[in-house]
């Protein structure tokens, strides 16, 4: 049988100038590969044109280049287009441009399905199957700028991972990609622009703070009542409020960056005074913005909008304490691309 080739992405630029050391050709060679690889974005090596035919045979004898496809695409009547991404295994994630007046967003995935169980989301349906690797994150992101260019006339300006997944249990490879996105010898965009969405992982957030991280953390708060957060999303259990609490002070002392709560307001589970006071509580502890969403149905009777009084309530609390909170409308919710209802329907 012959071996299986190895995925030439996988390795540093440092691994593969040593490659071509041991092949009798000069380090220097790695750097250009590497340069197709990540900031040119090839796929063949073929292509890579300052290569001799020999060297060009040599690598294909010993590597692939594995990459994402973009699979399906739906365009919605507000300018978001979702795609759907096929991997090198034949597994699907989705993948969001999202166009405003000032911005294009890119909402990427960070894992095949997810492992938390949150009863609002329609990712939690499906089966975990597996961790992307750094280059499937960093593809993600130069397909979206490729549509964003193509259709919008711009390129990409912000990153957020809020896609399919849970960015910080899967945290090495989302770290990698980010080193990518924002290094010169790949897209080269500012840290300040990518965001960070988690649930809310408190040894992770600690973990981050510790690695001095330069991007933005949002956490998906929801609620700020232990007994409510867990019957939404079970994790808390094991990761209560007051974990949570203690990792984003550490958060905001060691980087002085605000953080952002995203927060969806639902009929009957917290739209409530009780509920409006405990956020306001929490939201004291460090510098923090709040974001409410608004829910984007799956179809579970349990869950519906709450409505303009319960928001207005929220939003009127929240200012009285000079807390900053912004509505997010929905956006692509005609093709399932909103927050929430990425499932690979399709
Ligand atoms: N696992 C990460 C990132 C993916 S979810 C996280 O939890 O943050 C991205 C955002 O969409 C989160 O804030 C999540 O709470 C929110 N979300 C999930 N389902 C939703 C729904 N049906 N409607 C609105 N927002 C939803």
């Amino acid at each position: 049988m012959k071996p299986l080739k190895k995925d030439i992405r996988a390795l540093t630029k440092e691994q593969l100038r040593e490659f071509f050391v041991k092949n009798g050709d000069r380090a220097f060679r790695g750097n250009q590969v590497y340069e197709w690889l990540w900031s040119k974005s090839l796929h063949s090596f073929e292509d890579m044109t300052n290569l001799s035919k020999e060297t060009r045979e040599m690598l294909d004898t010993n590597f692939v280049i594995n990459h994402i496809e973009v699979d399906s695409m739906q365009k919605s009547n507000d300018g978001t287009i979702k795609n759907g991404i096929k991997l090198h295994d034949g597994l699907v994630v989705e993948s969001v441009l999202i166009p405003t007046d000032k911005r294009t967003t890119a909402c990427v995935s960070s894992q095949v399905g997810c492992s938390l169980n949150c009863k609002f989301c329609a990712t939690a349906r499906l089966k975990r199957m597996r961790n992307l690797n750094p280059d499937e994150i960093y593809d993600q992101v130069v397909a979206i700028d490729h549509q964003s260019r193509l259709y919008h006339q711009r390129k990409l300006t912000n990153i957020v991972f809020m896609g399919m997944g849970e960015p910080l249990m899967n945290y090495n490879n989302v770290l990698k990609a980010i080193d990518k996105i924002t290094s010169d010898e790949g897209l080269g965009m500012s840290a300040k622009r990518i965001t960070l969405s988690t649930s809310g992982i408190p040894k992770m957030i600690k973990k981050m703070a510790d690695d001095e991280v330069k991007f933005n953390l949002a956490v998906s708060l929801h609620s700020a009542i232990d007994e409510v957060r867990t019957s939404i999303m079970p994790f808390n259990e094991t990761f209560p409020l007051d974990e949570l609490r203690e990792s984003l002070e550490y958060w905001y002392a060691k980087t002085r960056r605000k953080v952002t709560y995203e927060y969806v307001v639902w009929k009957g589970i917290n739209d409530t005074k009780e509920a409006i006071q405990a956020l306001v509580k929490f939201c004291k502890y460090i510098p923090c913005k709040v974001n409410l969403i608004e829910y984007n149905s799956i179809d579970d009777p349990q869950f519906q909008q709450a409505n303009d009084d319960a928001l207005n309530n929220y939003i009127s609390n929240l200012e009285m304490n000079d807390i900053t909170v912004n509505v997010r409308r929905s956006r692509g919710k005609d093709i399932d691309a909103a927050c929430g209802q990425l499932a690979n329907k399709s």
